[in-house]
């Protein structure tokens, strides 16, 4: 079975590019392949209640990842601008919707082999896994050190 439409999720850190050229490889000559990043809420990581306005930073933040996610499109031809998604929200559910409305048959993700205290905190493959609309695919990313 080969798939058709591949959903790459990058977090946009160097260490999307392993993420990335194992799509690919899935991919060969016929996947298509499609980007998303999310932008969470700054209000989120602060726990939700925040005294002060974080539009601008938040504004900046999107800016920002747009940038990086059009530098990726450079660095790889096979990507396709026009198949470039940033949304905003919570990962899990932004990706799940994502792959749904574009009827994608893989989600690709990185994943980090986390241990202890770190795995305890979650991952977002993990999250990802539990009730997606489609295939997995969690790519092992080695520690830099
Ligand atoms: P993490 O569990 O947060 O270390 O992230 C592992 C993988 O989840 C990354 O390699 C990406 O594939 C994906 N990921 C994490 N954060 C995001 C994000 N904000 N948008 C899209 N994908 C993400």
């Amino acid at each position: 079975m080969t798939y058709e439409h591949i959903l790459v999720a990058v977090d946009l850190t160097e260490e999307c590019d392993p993420v990335i050229k194992r799509a690919m490889a899935v991919a060969g000559d016929s996947a298509k392949l499609s980007l998303v990043h999310i932008v969470e809420p700054m209000a989120m990581a602060f726990g939700g209640d925040v005294p002060m306005d974080l539009s601008q930073l938040q504004q900046q933040q999107f800016d920002q990842a747009k940038e990086r996610l059009g530098r990726l499109t450079d660095k790889y031809p096979a990507l396709k601008a026009e198949q470039n998604h940033l949304k905003y929200g919570q990962p899990r559910q932004e990706i799940h919707e994502l792959a749904k409305e574009q009827q994608c048959d893989l989600i690709v993700v990185g994943s980090h082999g986390r241990h202890g205290l770190a795995l305890l905190l979650g991952s977002t493959a993990n999250d990802v896994l539990h009730g997606a609309p489609c295939d997995v695919l969690a790519v092992k990313l080695v520690k830099s050190s």
